[in-house]
């Protein structure tokens, strides 16, 4: 056995902490904040919309408030009935969008099922997409053009980056293909020269597709739906899901003792999650830079 191969068989897989570089970033974010501050006297606002009573949307768009506060930034909460319709909605983001205040827009999924949400996402201003929801956002993106990207896979990237992953070449596995999280993921991973095969719930031989991925991403909402003797020796593995469970919680991918297998991999909780609100707030921060002409 040849010297290398024994530091690879030994070899500890890098944690993927995206709590710790989210908590970096926001340092960074916060001086950036002052600075728009210092130069136009006025507060980066990010709108929150919030239509209905779902709890745990309730949850996020507070997390997301506390995540404005913690680098010096504004939100305006926007809290509307779960009867509102499609027209009232499409007239408050047309409001927002006019609004020089206002620096970006989160509209929280999912809206109550009477609303066309997606008539809404791309009722969105393109400079204030923060949350990267739009159809032109989206293609502008797949087209390697500007745009703020949706915010987990944009934060996954980010991660991935920060971390020197090696993307170039690698063969990239995702399962899951919504809007918001699987297909923009698939479109990020091409940009960054991956070869990108996406699953769904219609893949069949989900197990084989995954067994050749240097990089799976697990964006399926099913628990620990991905077993770990499906993925290769040496994979980077990313975890989107989270569940939680009475031990803290699990994700998409079953991830206890990954340390053998992975060569790199995002803890759940504490991987994927914090990116996320990260990406948000700094894309409202982009943009509140771009108004302010600050390059
Ligand atoms: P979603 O809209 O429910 O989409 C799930 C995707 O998984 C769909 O494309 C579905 O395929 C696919 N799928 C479902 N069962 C499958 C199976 N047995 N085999 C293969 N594919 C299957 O979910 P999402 O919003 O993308 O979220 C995915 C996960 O990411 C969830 O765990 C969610 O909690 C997590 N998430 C985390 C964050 C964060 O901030 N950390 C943000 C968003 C989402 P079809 O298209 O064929 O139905």
């Amino acid at each position: 056995m040849t010297q290398a191969t024994d530091a690879a068989t030994t070899q500890t897989a890098l944690r993927l902490d995206g709590k710790a570089l989210a908590k970096q970033i926001e340092q960074e974010l916060s001086d950036r904040v002052e600075a728009i501050k210092q130069k136009t006297g006025r507060t980066p606002i990010l709108a929150t919309i919030l239509v209905g009573e779902d709890p745990a949307s309730a949850t996020y768009v507070r997390m997301k408030g506390n995540a404005c506060k913690r680098v010096g930034m504004d939100s305006m909460r926007v809290e509307m009935p779960t009867e509102t319709t499609t027209d009232e909605l499409l007239t408050k983001i047309k409001e927002l969008n006019a609004n020089p205040d206002v620096h970006g827009i989160l509209l929280q999924h999912p809206v109550p099922e009477q609303i066309d949400e997606r008539a809404c996402f791309d009722a969105i201003d393109l400079s204030k997409d923060v949350d990267g929801v739009t159809c032109l956002g989206f293609g502008r993106m797949s087209m390697g053009e500007s745009a703020y990207g949706s915010c987990t896979p944009q934060g996954i990237m980010h991660l991935l980056n920060h971390h020197g992953i090696n993307l170039a070449g690698k063969h990239a596995v995702v399962v899951g293909r919504s809007a918001i999280l699987g297909k923009p993921m698939a479109q990020m991973l091409l940009n960054a020269n991956c070869t990108v095969t996406i699953c769904h719930s219609k893949t069949q031989n989900l197990a084989e597709h995954v067994g050749r991925a240097d990089i799976i991403v697990g964006a399926v909402g099913v628990p620990e739906l991905i077993k770990q003797d499906w993925i290769k020796q040496g994979a980077v593995v990313v975890d989107a899901g989270f569940h939680p469970t009475d031990n803290g919680g699990v994700g998409d991918i079953e991830l206890a003792g990954i340390e053998s297998i992975a060569s790199s991999y995002t803890p759940v909780p504490g991987g994927v999650g914090p990116m996320t609100i990260n990406t948000l707030i700094r894309q409202t921060v982009e943009a509140a830079e771009k108004s302010a002409n600050i390059a």
